[in-house]
């Protein structure tokens, strides 16, 4: 396998040049309400708003040619910022229907965005074919190694600081991010249980883990961040090793997580980056008394999605 903890601590070196570690802090209402000693990482702190910015990082680093990939928006974003950073032209395939404050967000970092397909794998297809056509290097958002290496530098900071967490429940999408923790987590704290969460109404990665065989599912939920519509094969092969538990919880659940970030941990988070916390609320007796670590991944709610929060 291509990935290793070794990745990470080269990796971490890279991204400490660029990025502060991100806050880790535990509020007392939230607790409460929740019955467990709850640690929220705050990726929402991150300069474009989500964790993905530490892959970017790390991959475009060592990079001299520009690159073209697909995204519902925040790997949109951790690609156009990393390629801004270090002068790389980037090209973002994305679904017409995508959040306009993700689109906007990856044009002002001086990405070129083309909208294309209704769902991911359509944006996947066209950008396949316009890598090919340009000779510029196709980066996936879930089966590159140097993006997990980033990625994973998240779960240093988290175990670095609090080698004695019981949990950590880690959204997933493509499960770049929980394919690394489970790295760094068998390397760092053993007896620490990873859970992966997804949203029902878009189980792909989650099927896949279940039936260990890469599945393709609709994308009927509202949270884009975990919305991939098929399993990757890197972060699945790494899961199935090291992943104690997958859960899956509703768009409600996860709304209403969202709600309790706004009001006990005064922290805006989009729906991907409510999900873990969603899955506490879904299993209280489940994580009662213990130490969890929620990894808030990112705070890019579009208007019309906090409008709804209501
Ligand atoms: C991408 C993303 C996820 C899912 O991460 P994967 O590594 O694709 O599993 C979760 N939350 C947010 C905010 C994201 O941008």
């Amino acid at each position: 396998m291509d990935f290793s903890y070794a990745a990470v601590r080269v990796a971490a070196a890279t991204v400490a040049r660029h990025l502060s570690p991100t806050p880790m802090w535990s509020y007392p209402v939230l607790n409460a309400t929740v019955g467990a000693t709850v640690l929220v990482k705050h990726e929402n702190t991150q300069p474009i708003g989500a964790f993905k910015a530490r892959g970017a990082l790390n991959l475009l680093s060592s990079a001299t040619t520009g690159t073209v990939t697909y995204s519902t928006g925040n790997h949109a974003q951790s690609m156009a910022w990393a390629s801004h950073l270090f002068g790389l032209p980037c090209t973002v395939v994305m679904p017409e229907n995508a959040n306009p404050s993700k689109v906007a967000a990856v044009r002002a970092w001086g990405a070129e965005v083309v909208l294309a397909g209704a769902v991911l794998a359509d944006s996947e297809a066209h950008a396949v074919e316009l890598a090919e056509r340009t000779g510029r290097r196709l980066v996936s958002p879930g089966d590159t190694p140097e993006l997990l290496a980033g990625v994973g530098t998240l779960y240093d900071e988290i175990l670095t600081a609090r080698p004695d967490i019981d949990t950590i429940l880690v959204p997933v999408g493509s499960g770049t991010g929980a394919a690394a923790a489970t790295v760094v987590t068998q390397a760092l704290a053993p007896g620490c249980e990873v859970i992966g969460v997804q949203s029902a109404a878009s189980p792909a990665a989650h099927d896949s883990w279940r039936s260990g065989e890469l599945c393709v599912r609709p994308n009927r939920t509202r949270v884009e961040g975990l919305a991939t519509g098929r399993g990757y094969d890197l972060p699945q092969q790494l899961m199935r090793k090291g992943l104690h538990d997958f859960l899956l919880v509703d768009d409600d659940r996860i709304a209403e997580a969202q709600r309790l970030l706004a009001t006990a941990a005064h922290t805006l988070a989009e729906g991907a980056g409510a999900a873990a916390l969603a899955a506490l609320l879904e299993h209280p007796g489940r994580f009662a008394g213990r130490t969890v670590a929620v990894v808030c991944s990112g705070g890019n709610a579009s208007p019309r999605e906090l409008a709804a929060l209501r």
